[in-house]
């Protein structure tokens, strides 16, 4: 099949508006799969995936069709939905020319379409709008076509109206993509191979499988071919396409979207976004990815009777597949030895989140997402800090000149009955009103600015809380902006507890030492002598709760003649207060900490 048959493309759609069923009809259509067969949904891989309906890897699949006597080759690139993954998303725009723009007849245009629709814009891609769901007795096509016309001035002549479910007219999208999406014709076969990475997953059988888009040249098994990022030398094990599982091939030539096995066992030698190029020529780089930016951070430490190594070689298997997580070392002089993990958003960090206490459960601690600030120094130098406990206080405040912190563009769509509620939330957040466009279904579109922090505080189920659940949220970054954040720290008897410092706005400070302080004392109840705990934000101290002493004598109960049940209690005593982490001269134990950070 030559180069001008060829053809990349990705659908781009809001969670649930057909994306995985339109790729199930397509792959039917072209007989990759059997209409028959049960195993569905192909693309949709993973576990967690599935469960939250989203797409966290990226996917490939071909496809091979004929059209007026030629046979085209396709491959549909799938991408995570949620621009959480923006970096998975912005490699597998990448890797294509053309996108289908999915709209559901009944709901309309809606925040991820919005944000995945300027994602592909910037990248140039051409774009075929489709409605789909016209089947739905709710579908109101007309007012569809108008949103689209209106907001991403596409032509209404050009939108085809589908039906994934029935598959009705699904058989003419194909032609339309041959017609309307070019060929990658700026790859060149004649030339050295040379090939970008786009994604790289493991297998315990084969080791490392890349996926990877060939702009020049072929490779085949045999091939010697060289990273151009690590100058390591593979010599290629095999090679071919996803259809829909994999498929060797003799050999990849240049415009195809498709796997390599390079015949390694390490996966933290390939980087995606790395050019590979053949052995033995000289090339340029093709243009790289940037690294994967963590936005999110959590502190993670073993709890009471974990096993530091152990956990560090669970956590390592499971991040294997993954990546876009960062996992380095942390200590913590409350909770001991542990790890910082570092999250693309605040979507990816709450899946893994979950992942671990599901797994873990009680023998991870996990401290507060935080996402990074800047410290802007009088001198022009600007130190990022992803640790709350790293923030400096007031005291170097001379050299300092400002602090900024990371702000999203949000873009969230509802029912229009709901603007004042969601409006409030926004202020509430700290947000700042950016565009509110009414559209003519009763929805409402509304862009607004958010500091990040805001966004990782679970605003996504407080938008949902007050919409009762017919808000959805997408979101781009938008940078950092100068702002007041301060570091706020706990204090027992007058040393802080690292692995509770938080760094927050000036307004937020009030409200949340307050009940810092009061829920700590909750879980620090028993103590032997008066404790303070309190809350000092920019040196000064905020908030106090104080313990009263108390003698917890776990003798005074028993008779003095009932000696074994008296030995019993000292040793067990004696036990428990091993089990406690000195602060100051207070025992906390840590489970007090690991309650403290599920409460909030
Ligand atoms: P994705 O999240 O974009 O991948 O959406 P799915 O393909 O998983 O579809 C979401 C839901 O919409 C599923 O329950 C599908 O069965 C349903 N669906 C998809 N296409 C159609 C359609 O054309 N008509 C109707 N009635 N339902 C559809
Ligand atoms: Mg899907």
């Amino acid at each position: 099949i030559p180069l001008k048959n060829y053809r990349n493309f990705i659908i781009v759609a809001h969670v649930d508006h057909g994306k995985s069923t339109l790729s199930d009809r397509l792959l039917e259509i072209t007989g990759v799969v059997d209409p028959e067969a049960p195993n569905k949904q192909v693309l949709d891989k993973l576990d967690v995936e599935r469960e939250r309906g989203i797409t966290v890897k990226a996917q490939t699949v071909s496809m091979i069709y004929h059209y007026k006597g030629e046979d085209y080759l396709f491959h549909l690139v799938d991408s995570p939905g949620h621009v959480d993954f923006r970096l998975e998303v912005s490699r597998s725009y990448a890797s294509c020319q053309g996108a289908l723009l999915l709209v559901d007849a009944s709901e309309g245009v809606k925040a991820q379409t919005v944000a995945n629709f300027y994602l592909a814009y910037s990248m140039d891609l051409k774009l075929i709008p489709v409605i789909n769901k016209v089947d739905l007795d709710t579908a109101d096509v007309p007012r569809t076509e108008e949103q689209i016309e209106s907001m991403f001035e596409l032509s209404r002549n050009d939108i085809i109206h589908v039906s994934a479910k029935s598959g009705l007219n699904v058989k003419y999208l194909l032609p339309k993509i041959i017609e309307n999406i070019p060929p990658p014709l700026h790859c060149r076969p004649d030339e050295p191979f040379r090939a970008q990475i786009v994604d790289s997953w493991y297998d315990s059988y084969l080791g490392v499988i890349m996926l990877i888009n060939v702009a020049d040249g072929s490779v085949k098994k045999g091939s010697k071919i060289v990273s151009f990022k690590t100058r390591q030398k593979y010599e290629v094990k095999e090679v071919g396409i996803m259809y829909p599982d994999r498929t060797p091939l003799p050999h990849l030539v240049a415009g195809q979207v498709a796997y390599i096995i390079p015949g390694i066992k390490d996966p933290n030698t390939v980087f995606v976004g790395d050019t590979l190029y053949e052995a033995g020529t000289s090339v340029e780089p093709l243009e790289g990815f940037e690294e994967p930016k963590p936005m999110v951070f959590v502190g993670a430490f073993p709890a009471q009777g974990t096993d530091f190594k152990k956990m560090e070689e669970r956590l390592e298997h499971l991040f294997l597949n993954d990546r876009s997580v960062t996992l380095q070392h942390a200590t913590s002089s409350a909770l001991g030895q542990g790890w910082r993990l570092g999250f693309l958003g605040s979507l990816h960090a709450s899946i893994f989140k979950e992942r671990l206490e599901k797994e873990y459960g009680e023998s991870l601690i996990i401290t507060s997402p935080t996402v990074p600030y800047k410290v802007h120094y009088k001198d022009g130098r600007e130190v990022t800090v992803s640790n709350p406990d790293d923030f400096p206080d007031s005291l170097k405040k001379t050299t300092i000149s400002y602090f900024s912190e990371p702000y999203v563009d949000a873009f969230m769509s509802f029912p229009k009955e709901y603007v004042g509620k969601v409006m409030q939330l926004c202020t509430a957040n700290r947000g700042e009103q950016e565009e509110i466009q009414y559209m003519s279904n009763d929805q409402v579109l509304m862009t607004y600015s958010i500091p990040t922090s805001q966004l990782i505080d679970d605003f996504f189920g407080k938008l949902k809380g007050i919409t009762k659940g017919y808000a959805s949220l997408d979101y781009e970054d938008a940078g950092y902006k100068p702002s007041d954040v301060y570091k706020l720290e706990i204090l027992v008897n007058g040393e802080s507890i690292d692995a509770l410092s938080t760094v927050m706005h000036k307004s937020q400070i009030e409200k949340n030492s307050k009940e810092f302080v009061k829920r700590l004392k909750e879980f620090l109840r028993i103590q032997q002598f008066e404790v303070a705990i309190q809350a000092q934000a920019n040196g000064k101290i905020v908030a106090r709760e104080t313990i009263r002493a108390r003698r917890k004598d776990v003798l005074a109960k028993l008779h003095a003649s009932d000696e074994s049940r008296r030995k019993k209690l000292l040793v067990r005593q004696k036990e428990g207060k091993k089990l406690l982490r000195s602060i100051g001269k207070v025992k906390i134990p840590p489970q007090a900490y690991q309650s403290f950070l599920k409460a909030r």
